[in-house]
Order: structure tokens, then sequence, then C-alpha cells
């Protein structure tokens, strides 16, 4: 069984206990969930700092 963890800097969601992108320790105690496909016309995107394409948590404790 696989848990899916959150990022604690950039919220990008993974199964990794690192983050695959900035290196962060992940966190399972997160709530939310975002899919981003098009950042760059994403008005969310801008307002949560979210800077390239994923899955990404709104809160990650
Ligand atoms: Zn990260």
């Amino acid at each position: 069984m696989s848990t899916i963890k959150a990022c604690k800097i950039c919220r990008l969601i993974t199964d990794e206990d690192k983050c695959p992108r900035c290196g962060e320790k992940t966190s399972r105690e997160w709530q939310g969930y975002l899919i981003m496909v098009n950042h760059s016309r994403s008005e969310i995107a801008k307002k949560v700092g979210i800077d390239a394409n994923g899955k990404y948590a709104l809160k990650v404790r």
C-alpha cells in the first residue's frame, strides 16, 4: 500500500519521502487537492504560488 504525501515547501503531491522537485521532506498530513494543467494561464496558480504543472495539496502540515 502506498501512502500519498505532499511536499511541505512546494506542496507537490508524491509518494516519495523526499520531494522530487525541491528535496524537502514530504508529509502525510495534507488536505485538499489541486491539479494544475495550465499554470501560466491560471489565476489560482498565481495566488498559491505554483509555477509548474502537476498535482498539489492545498494545505500541508
Ligand atoms: Zn517540494
